[in-house]
């Protein structure tokens, strides 16, 4: 029998896909040789649910964080979120998602730098404490500050999910050890294409971001793990890399990185 490839989804929102479509993606896994989704949450109810999840479906690795391009929370949210964090360090594989906001910024939303970075500081300072990996949603410029506030702990392990930024960042990022990943955006960005081209393999993942959607060849389809085999091809193509040493390879570094 012909055997797919197995692969690994490292940055997924599975809580915020309708019950159907969870079922839908969950019933899929093992045909479509998806071995595991890290779930990150964007607030204390997500972060909920995604536990809830995990606990139904051992295959889903949750992250418990607050996603900064939302307004800010309440001190007590955040309060509870790193209880939560404490109370459930043996059912969830990272922190996150954190980071600083960048779109909202541009929309003139998020002016409270200085509120964001704090927040974030304490979820870095959460994540170096109980050694777990974050996942950090940290952009163009907000990534050389993200990257200044990681330089303090030597040994934590940082991802940066769909990563945009410049050609120095991306050189300081990938001197330091930090992950990428990359979205099937990559089948027509040029921008994602390029980092695909200067950043090591050794230091990647790949990832949907779900149920955020696609355009070009996913216009209008439900974001689906399996549309990362076709950011894997490109991402052999790309770099030249035989396809099945890029699927080892991303595999490899995903279950390393993410204990799964
Ligand atoms: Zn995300």
């Amino acid at each position: 029998m012909f055997m797919l490839e197995r692969i690994i989804d490292a940055h997924i929102h599975l809580d915020i896909y309708k019950p159907d479509e969870q079922s839908l993606i969950l019933g899929e896994m093992e045909a479509s040789g998806v071995d595991a989704l890290i779930s990150v949450s964007n607030h204390l109810l997500s972060a909920q649910k995604n536990l809830q999840l995990a606990r139904y479906d051992s295959r889903i690795k949750p992250a418990i964080g607050f996603h900064p391009e939302q307004p800010l929370p309440s001190d007590e949210e955040v309060a509870d979120l790193l209880a939560l964090i404490d109370n459930h360090q043996d059912e969830m594989t990272a922190v996150g998602e954190v980071g600083l906001p960048y779109y909202s910024r541009q929309e003139g939303k998020a002016d409270k730098r200085e509120a964001y970075m704090a927040i974030l500081r304490m979820f870095i300072q959460k994540a170096v404490e109980l050694d777990k990996p974050v996942v950090l949603h940290a952009i163009y410029d907000d990534a050389p500050v993200v990257c200044d506030l990681l330089e303090k702990h030597s040994s934590i392990k940082a991802h940066f999910h769909w990563f945009k930024g410049d050609a120095r960042t991306v050189e300081r990022m990938a001197r330091n050890g930090y992950f990428v990943s990359v979205t099937p955006d990559i089948v027509y960005k040029e921008k994602t294409r390029k980092l695909v081209r200067q950043y090591p393999l050794e230091k990647m993942m790949v990832e949907t971001d779900g149920p955020w959607s696609f355009e070009g060849i996913f216009d209008g389809k439900m974001t689906h793990p399996d549309m990362i085999r076709r950011s894997i091809y490109e991402m052999a193509m790309i770099k030249r890399i035989p396809l099945q040493l890029v699927y080892d390879r991303l595999y490899e570094n995903t279950s390393w990185f993410y204990g799964v």
